[in-house]
């Protein structure tokens, strides 16, 4: 194991970093699917015809695996139905006629004394990891080797390309995340504290040293992609390994997106669960990229309009980065609690050849930051051979792309990937 784990240099487009956030009013309705974590769907607790105010709890699961989805505004239930989500699944959704006045339910500032209290709150403000993962953050701060959990990562690396969302979040909200810093250390028992942002933003760097006063450490990482995943980060702070199989706890760190902790402040201070939030919209076919604060369930192309339009027909729509994100096939897909981007690009930005034969040149096992072998990947899934798959350690592959954004060949790794992954764990069941 070298100092550091492989990453690869992407172009950053990240002018939106300079401006201010804009926030969206909100729009004649909103369309809010009950999955937007990692685990099971909620099950609505509304229904049509009923009156919601902004904050009233509209889904909500008794699995593990779950955070419950609130309304974004005040209105009328006009349709519960099953939408599809980028992820290429259903689930059902609450769709709400605005009455334009966004009265909230009753709330009050939430105490918490113990990590009991912190975590049944957060589970009820409906947080999940907001960087892109979406997991529920109750059960990240709640990890059974809670004792063994020496050091907090705050994620603010925003390794993806155009997203700048984080680095509002750090230049306009800073004392909430000091705040959340404290509070964290407190109820977890965790004596180290590393905020990790990328050296391409430096008044971040430089404004949460400022802050720190020794409370915690600004880490300065390389900015090179995927600097941001758990497994990198971790490595990159504190040179431990997150092995196969192993979470974050294994190692004694957990790591928490920096929006999600500024969230968890906001939510404890004012009682409100999350309901909004902070997301780029970018790309060439925005005519003004802004980063929007934004009502969840509205829709994208609302969004868009929000930043002045289309001024061209993109080729691509992509919630999400570029690296990792999901393309759409419409704007009328809603705003969900992981999206923290909206890109509309252009063929200038997306367009890619057809690929060729492999030229044997290695770089994409080079790029690979778990040393994975994509090209082995690729001869073991088209000959079935599922046995050297799993020897490889396909199941490990995080579809981070840094295999195919350095293929010259521009061989679709990822995509196989996904598919050789997908393949194993249905012949597994
Ligand atoms: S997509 Fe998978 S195989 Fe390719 S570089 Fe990322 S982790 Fe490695
Ligand atoms: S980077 Fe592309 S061309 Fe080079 S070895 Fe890997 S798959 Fe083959």
């Amino acid at each position: 194991m070298g100092a550091f784990l492989h990453t690869v240099k992407v172009a950053h487009f990240k002018k939106t970093a300079t401006f201010a956030t804009k926030i969206m009013p909100t729009p004649k309705t909103v369309l809010i699917p009950m999955l937007q974590h990692i685990g099971k769907a909620c099950t609505p607790t509304v229904k049509v015809g009923d009156t919601v105010l902004k904050g009233q709890l509209i889904g909500d699961s008794s699995e593990f695996m779950s955070a419950p989805i609130h309304a974004s505004t005040s209105g009328k239930v006009i349709a519960v139905r099953d939408v599809l989500m980028a992820s290429g699944v259903y689930a059902p959704a609450v769709e709400i006629s605005a009455d334009g006045l966004d009265t909230p339910i009753e709330t009050k500032p939430i105490e918490v004394n113990t990590l009991e209290e912190l975590v049944s709150a957060v589970r009820n403000l409906g947080i999940v990891g907001l960087g892109g993962a979406g997991f529920p953050t109750s059960i990240k701060l709640n990890p059974k080797n809670i004792d063994a959990i020496d050091t907090l990562i705050v994620n603010a690396t925003e390794c993806e390309p155009f997203i700048t969302a984080d680095h509002r979040e750090i230049l306009e909200d800073p004392d909430d995340i000091v705040e959340g810093i404290e509070l964290l250390k407190k109820l977890m028992g965790i004596s180290r504290v590393i905020i990790g942002i990328e050296e391409n933003k430096p008044d971040a760097i430089k404004l949460m040293r400022k802050k720190a006063e020794g409370r915690f450490e600004v880490e300065s990482l390389k900015s090179t992609y995927p600097q941001g995943a758990e497994k990198v980060i971790i490595y990159h702070c504190t040179r431990r390994r997150v092995m196969e199989g192993q979470l974050p706890a294994d190692v004694g760190v957990v790591v928490l997106n920096v929006a999600t902790l500024g969230n968890i402040v906001r939510g404890l201070r004012t009682g409100m669960p999350l309901t909004h939030k902070r997301v780029t919209v970018s790309g060439d076919c925005v005519k003004e990229p802004a980063n929007v604060y934004a009502p969840i369930g509205a829709r994208i192309d609302e969004l868009v309009e929000f930043c002045g339009g289309y001024v061209k027909t993109p080729t691509k729509l992509i919630a999400g980065g570029p690296m990792m994100g999901k393309s759409l096939s419409n704007g009328r897909h809603p705003i969900i609690k992981s999206n923290n981007a909206v890109l509309a690009i252009s063929d200038y930005l997306s367009f890619s050849p057809d690929p060729s034969p492999c030229i044997r040149c290695g770089r994409c096992l080079r790029a690979c930051p778990l040393s994975l072998m994509p090209t082995v990947f690729e001869h073991a899934y088209e000959e079935g051979n599922f046995d050297l798959l799993e020897k490889q350690k396909v199941s490990i592959c995080m579809e981070c792309g840094c295999c195919a954004y350095v293929c010259p060949a521009k061989r679709p790794l990822v995509q196989i990937n996904k598919l050789a992954k997908s393949a194993l764990r249905s012949r597994k069941k």
